[in-house]
């Protein structure tokens, strides 16, 4: 297996150089040379299987020959042994035919865990290897600044360095990325919002002296790693309400769109999906994308899911790559256009292609406050604001197919939104009942790259 960039350039990658690199030297994003499909008996077959045995199903084809299958189910174990859900994504039924796949019962409270916690493991084993250092500079909108944090803390060849856009990201959110003790773990204030954290990061990978100098890695969802072990919970959710007999739909809240690609990706290897549903907050630019056919970047405006406060949607390239059939000589020059330009147009056998496969819709602040209260009197589900977002737009999306809503955050992870609509205060779970009692140590940085290099470097030297 072969990994390509969507801006057609750069080298050719193994799974394992793809995973450690982030960014592809072209400025595009990996992705696999070709999707490997699934059997209808091998999706039957993971009815009643735990989710580590279909991890490895899944999973097992992208890898190449990166890990040995004894190994790789080794770190698939030890990744998910730190939930505290035995089914790891539990699914609760909400309506007839609509049901809420939990995806909080990691260590962070985030559906983000899913994804860092493997790449903790397979980063480790391959540096493990390797014997060398790594840099790991990540940008966050709130919760995968957290789940690095927690997936690489105290990791001996490691140093991370997490920006966050500084008064943006919901208190506990902040508090799991300030209070770590460990020394090579860097929370950075950026002042600015999550685009021009991004933007900072990519910018960083695109200084290849700097790249080359600290062994900069990326753990963002730019990271082909992350996206592949997202892919995994579209199949075993889908099996548990009936999946490949019965077809399924899913809303996925989205910010950054690889969630939502993971979820394409599944429906590329074979599980039956009709319709994936991107529900976006008023953040909405990837709804207004779908409805227009062209991308115009506006303001971000702060909302209650925070999460989800994006206009640059990284992972949206690699759906625009399939749209065009692979020719990434166009989607850079769309990328071009939306960088100098702040909009593109897609052409119309483009989008009809994305309309095939995405829906969309968009929940307003009130909105979302309604859903958190309708449904907990609905079905006694307490919904995070970004949960609720998805929630809404599936309620809205009417189909005789069943409906799969992600869940992706815990409601303890932004209790403010959740009182406000409810009058309950969401507690943390017992092993961080003492966030607020910790002492936080962050560094205020200015949107300047140059001097965020500087620190980096400084940092690492030591
Ligand atoms: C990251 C995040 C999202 C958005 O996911 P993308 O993969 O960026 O689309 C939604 N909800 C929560 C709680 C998140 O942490």
């Amino acid at each position: 297996m072969k990994y390509v960039s969507t801006r057609g350039t750069a080298p050719e990658l193994t799974f394992e150089q793809a995973m450690m690199t982030g960014l592809a030297r072209d400025g595009g994003l990996y992705v696999p040379d070709v999707i490997p499909t699934l059997t209808h008996e091998q999706i039957a077959d993971m009815a009643g299987q735990s989710y580590e045995e279909i991890a490895f199903t899944v999973m097992r084809p992208f890898i190449g020959d990166t890990f040995t299958d004894d190994e790789f189910r080794g770190l698939i174990e030890t990744a998910y042994s730190g939930f505290r859900h035995a089914a790891r994504a539990p699914i609760k039924q909400l309506d007839s035919n609509h049901f809420l796949m939990e995806l909080f019962h990691g260590p962070t409270l985030a559906f983000k865990d899913f994804a860092m916690q493997l790449i903790g493991q397979m980063f480790q084993a391959s540096l493990t290897r390797s014997g060398k250092r790594i840099t790991i500079v990540g940008a966050t909108s709130g919760d995968t600044g957290s789940a690095a944090i927690e997936a690489f803390r105290g990791l001996k060849n490691v140093d991370v360095f997490i920006l966050y856009p500084h008064g943006r990201v919901s208190e506990v959110q902040r508090r799991q990325m300030t209070t770590p003790t460990e020394s090579n773990v860097h929370a950075l204030a950026m002042d600015g919002d999550f685009d021009d954290c991004q933007a900072a990061l990519k910018d960083m990978f695109n200084d290849f002296d700097f790249r080359d100098g600290v062994n900069l890695a990326g753990v963002n969802s730019i990271n082909w790693g992350r996206v592949l072990a997202q892919v995994v919970y579209f199949f075993s959710s889908a099996v548990s309400v009936g999946a490949p007999a019965r077809r399924v739909n899913f809303t996925v809240p989205t910010g950054n769109f690889g969630d939502i690609f993971a979820g394409y990706i599944a429906k590329r290897m074979g599980l039956p999906i009709d319709q994936l549903v991107i529900a976006t907050n008023q953040n909405d630019i990837l709804h207004r994308t779908l409805q227009t056919g062209a991308q115009t970047k506006e303001g971000v405006t702060p909302s209650i899911s925070p999460s989800m406060d994006i206009q640059v949607s990284s992972n949206f390239e690699r759906a625009l790559f399939e749209a065009y059939g692979r020719d990434g000589a166009t989607v850079a020059a769309q990328m071009d256009e939306l960088k100098s330009k702040g909009a593109f147009t897609i052409s119309q056998g483009a989008i009809d292609m994305l309309r095939g496969t995405f829906a969309s819709g968009r929940a307003s602040e009130d909105e979302t406050y309604a859903a958190i209260t309708d449904e907990l009197t609905r079905s006694g589900e307490l919904l995070c604001p970004h949960s609720a977002v998805g929630v809404k737009v599936a309620d809205d999306f009417q189909s005789a197919t069943p409906m799969i809503t992600l869940a992706t955050a815990h409601p303890a992870k932004f209790p403010a939104a959740v009182e406000q609509a409810t009058g309950q205060h969401p507690p943390l779970p017992p092993h961080m009942a003492d966030l607020y009692d910790r002492d936080e140590r962050v560094t205020r940085v200015a949107n300047d790259m140059v001097a965020l290099q500087t620190l980096i470097k400084e940092r690492i030297a030591k």
